[in-house]
C-alpha cells in the first residue's frame, strides 16, 4: 500500500519547538518510506485561533524546507461534510442530543476516567434540558479498542469505562476534534499517522469513530513530547518559544536528535539541502524514544 502521511497542526500560535517535532517526524517517515505527506490546518474552533498563526507556521514550514503534496486543506472549509457525516450517525441513532454542562459532568460524581469524569450518557434516553442548544453524543460500548503504536507498543482503551460517550459537536455548534480529524484522515487518504503522544488518548476514540462509519483504520506512531523545565507540554500557554527562522538548520538538526536519530556532528553546521538529505536518508522511527524528559 501507498504511505500517505500528513501534519495537521491547529493555528492556536505560531509554530514552536514541539510542533516542529511533530511535522518533522510525519515528515520524514513519509519521505523515507516514498510516501505522499499532506499539510492540514486545523482551523475547525475560531475562537481558539490565533490571528496570522496559519500564515505563520505555513510560512515557517517552508522556510524550513517542507514540502508538502497537493493543497493545503483547511478544517474551516469542510462543515458540511461534517454535518453530513453527522447526519448519517443520527439516521442509525448513533448520536443523540444532550444538554448537559461540562460542571454538570465534573460535579456528577461519575467515576473518574481518563478525561475527567466519565460521561455515562445521562442524555441518552432523551435530552435533560430541551430549551438549550444541544451538544451531540456519540454511544460507546464496552468492547476494548486495541491497536499497536509504532513507538509506544500496545495500546487499549474501553471508551465507556476510560471516556464515556463523547461529543462529535459541541453546544456552540463547533465540531469536535475526534469527527473532524477522523473524516479528514479517510477523505485525504492517510495511511500513518504520527504526531505527538499527547494525542495518543484520542487515538481510541477516532478508532471508535472509523469503525462506527465503516472506515479504514491507519496505522499510528506517537512520538514523545517536548515539555519545558517545569515538565509541561510546549505550547503557547506554556510560553513555548517559537522557532528562530533565521537558523532552521539548528532547530531541525535539535529536533532530529531529541527523535532518538543518529546525529553526524560533522554535518551540524550545514546547510539545509544537506540536513534533508542526511535526515531522509538515515531515519529510523525504530529509534524514537517513548518518552523524553527534556528538550535538548
Ligand atoms: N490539530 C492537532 C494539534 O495541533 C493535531 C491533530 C493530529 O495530529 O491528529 O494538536
Amino acid at each position: 500500500m501507498d504511505y500517505i502521511g500528513r501534519f495537521a497542526p491547529s493555528p492556536t500560535g505560531k509554530l514552536h519547538f514541539g510542533s516542529l517535532l511533530a511535522a518533522l517526524s510525519s515528515y520524514l517517515d513519509a519521505k523515507k518510506n516514498n510516501g505522499k505527506w499532506f499539510l492540514r490546518i486545523e482551523d475547525i474552533d475560531k475562537k481558539r485561533e490565533m490571528k496570522g498563526a496559519s500564515e505563520n507556521i505555513i510560512s515557517t514550514l517552508e522556510t524550513f524546507g517542507f514540502e508538502w503534496d497537493g493543497r493545503i486543506l483547511y478544517q474551516s472549509q469542510r462543515l458540511e461534510i461534517y454535518q453530513s457525516y453527522l447526519d448519517d450517525l443520527l439516521s442509525l441513532k448513533l448520536i443523540y442530543p444532550c444538554g448537559c454542562s461540562r460542571k454538570e459532568i465534573a460535579d456528577s460524581g461519575n467515576p473518574h476516567g481518563i478525561e475527567g469524569a466519565v460521561y455515562l450518557g445521562t442524555c441518552r434516553n432523551g435530552q435533560k434540558k430541551t430549551e438549550k442548544n444541544p451538544s451531540w453524543r456519540i454511544r460507546v460500548d464496552e468492547k476494548p479498542i486495541r491497536y499497536i503504536d509504532k513507538i509506544q507498543g500496545p495500546q487499549e482503551q474501553i471508551l465507556s469505562r476510560d471516556i464515556g460517550d463523547f461529543v462529535l459537536k459541541r453546544a456552540d455548534n463547533v465540531f469536535s476534534y475526534q469527527l473532524a480529524v477522523t473524516i479528514d484522515d479517510d477523505d485525504q487518504g492517510i495511511t500513518n499517522i504520527v504526531r505527538g503522544a499527547d494525542l495518543i488518548d484520542s487515538t481510541p476514540r477516532q478508532i471508535f469513530i472509523q469503525n462506527t462509519l465503516g472506515l479504514a483504520t491507519p496505522s499510528y506512531a506517537h512520538i514523545p513530547v517536548a515539555t519545558n523545565i517545569f515538565g509541561e507540554k510546549l505550547s503557547k500557554q506554556t510560553l513555548a518559544q517559537s522557532l528562530n527562522v533565521d537558523n532552521p538548520t539548528l532547530h531541525l538538526w535539535q529536533a532530529f536528535k531529541f527523535l532518538g536519530q543518529n546525529v553526524d556532528p560533522e554535518l551540524t553546521h550545514s546547510d539545509l539541502n544537506t540536513f534533508w538529505q542526511f535526515a531522509i536518508e538515515s531515519w529510523e522511527i525504530n529509534q524514537v524514544p517513548k518518552s523524553r524528559s527534556m528538550p535538548c
